[in-house]
């Protein structure tokens, strides 16, 4: 079965950076799993995997416009303290916030005062991204994962 629209697709994969270093592996662990083509992996790997199929490896070197985007200073912001979780707060520490943009994940810059100095970029913006994945399986989303965008059962959801 190929990968395409409606798929799920389970892959082991790695990723590197430019000089080699394993930024995020799947060894050792169960692999990933997800549905194509609702944007639940980076733009660039959803491409690279469309019609392959089980058994299949790729490589894949994925820009960081369809990867986790390039980084913006606006995604730079001072937030007033009582707006963010409880808890201790220390610079590098990331933290899933709510906003009217949506929610994501934040990083912690510096706290001073009230306020606190918090980077909405993907710690992997501005990188370009080298996937080597194998591909495990490939089977139909069934109707229940089409209607919520997400797979379920193991390394999905619920
Ligand atoms: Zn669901």
């Amino acid at each position: 079965m190929q990968i395409g629209a409606n798929k799920v697709v389970t892959f082991h994969y790695s990723l590197r950076d430019d000089e080699g270093k394993v930024l995020d592996s799947s060894e050792g662990r169960a692999p990933m799993t997800y549905l194509h083509g609702k944007g639940n992996i980076v733009p660039g790997l959803e491409k690279a995997l469309e019609g392959k199929q089980g058994g299949d490896e790729v490589k894949a070197t994925v820009p960081p416009a369809d990867g986790y985007g390039l980084r913006d200073d606006k995604n730079i912001r001072n937030v007033p303290r009582r707006r963010l979780p409880e808890g201790k707060l220390q610079p590098g520490m990331r933290l899933h916030l709510r906003t009217e943009q949506g929610q994501g994940v934040v990083t912690v810059m510096a706290i001073k005062g009230d306020y606190v100095t918090i980077d909405g970029n993907h710690p992997l913006s501005d990188k370009t991204l080298h996937f080597e994945v194998k591909i495990v399986e490939v089977r139909d989303a069934t109707a229940e994962e089409l209607a919520h965008g997400h797979v379920h059962g193991p390394g999905g959801h619920h």
